[in-house]
This record gives C-alpha cells, sequence and structure tokens, in this order.
C-alpha cells in the first residue's frame, strides 16, 4: 500500500485555493502498480456474482474498466450531463469543490444485475451517494462501492448508509 501511495501526487491548491488534489496519474503511468491497484479494488469481490462495474467521469472510467476487466463483467459509464445519446435517469450532487449531475442510460441496467460501482477517490460521498440513486433507480443490486483513495476527514462513508465500502489507500 505505502508503493502505491508513493504513485499519488498531492497537488495544493487545485482545482481551487484550498483543496489539496490526490493526482493519480503517476499510478496510471506506472504498469504494474496499476495492475495490482485494480486487482486489490476487486479482490474483496470475486465471488459475488458481480454483472456489471458502474464507474463515474471520467476517472472512475479508468479504474472501472480495469476492474470490469478483472470481474470479467461489462462497464457501465455514469457521465456528466449531455453527453449520453440515449434516454438517461440524472441525479444532482455535491462535489468538495461545487456540484453536478450524473446521468446513467434508461436501459443501461436491470432489477437482475448485481453492481459493483468504482470511482478513484471518494470525498464527501456526494459523488457516490448520487451514483448509488442512478443504480438503484434502475432496481440493480449495489453489491458495494470500491474506491482506490479515501479521504476518511471528509466523512464520505457517512453519505453511504448501509453500503459495503472498500478503499485501497486511507489519508
Ligand atoms: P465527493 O463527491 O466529495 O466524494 O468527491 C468525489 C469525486 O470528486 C471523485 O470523482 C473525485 O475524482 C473528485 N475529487 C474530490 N475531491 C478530490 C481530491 N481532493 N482530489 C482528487 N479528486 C477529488
Amino acid at each position: 500500500m505505502e508503493q502505491l501511495k508513493h504513485l499519488i501526487r498531492d497537488i495544493p491548491d487545485f482545482p481551487k485555493p484550498g483543496i489539496l488534489f490526490k493526482d493519480i496519474t503517476p499510478l496510471l503511468r506506472d504498469g504494474a502498480a496499476l495492475r495490482h491497484a485494480a486487482e486489490l479494488l476487486v479482490a474483496p469481490f470475486l465471488q459475488e456474482a458481480i454483472s456489471a462495474v458502474a464507474g463515474m467521469e471520467a476517472r472512475g472510467f479508468i479504474f472501472g474498466s480495469l476492474a470490469a476487466a478483472s470481474l470479467g463483467c461489462g462497464f457501465v459509464p455514469l457521465r456528466k450531463p449531455g453527453k449520453l445519446p440515449y434516454a438517461t435517469h440524472r441525479e444532482t450532487y455535491d462535489l468538495e469543490y461545487g456540484s453536478a449531475d450524473l446521468e446513467l442510460h434508461v436501459d443501461a441496467l436491470t432489477p437482475a444485475d448485481r453492481v459493483l460501482l468504482v470511482d478513484d477517490l471518494i470525498a464527501t460521498g456526494g459523488t457516490a451517494a448520487a451514483a448509488c440513486r442512478l443504480l438503484t433507480a434502475c432496481g440493480a443490486t449495489l453489491v458495494a462501492c470500491a474506491f482506490v483513495i479515501e479521504l476518511q476527514g471528509l466523512a464520505g462513508r457517512a453519505a453511504l448508509p448501509g453500503r459495503t465500502v472498500h478503499a485501497l489507500l486511507r489519508y
């Protein structure tokens, strides 16, 4: 874990003053570490019959796709408004810096699906909570939420009551 932590770069005051941005690009650049992180992310869920991984734009697409490949299932993108071409469900949420909307194709998941939600980082948990609402709007079973990084001081887990939350690197 310490090796992975060395590949997370702190960028102070990005994208706004007062935000300590966790830059994952050094981790993405290191092939062995990236594979290791992706394996650790899905390890608790290998026996959970996950049928789809859902990931949030944009960094959730990277780890979510790797997770889906590891689990041998498909990937469902949760996107910013106006990006998905078909009919969508939409949820609004608050970020550590601002607010935003997230969309999901209405037919992306069915009640038969068992879903793992993946993102690079959980801060306040607002993004993940909105994603959980989107996924359950389709009737899918949300098995767990998995993050590479958890900023524990922002208590994101409290925004996901009753959810299984897995995080690799805690700060
Ligand atoms: P939150 O909704 O507050 O849990 O914020 C999580 C989302 O915002 C994730 O998609 C992260 O990529 C991004 N994010 C929030 N805070 C940071 C941070 N300090 N460093 C990097 N990304 C962040």
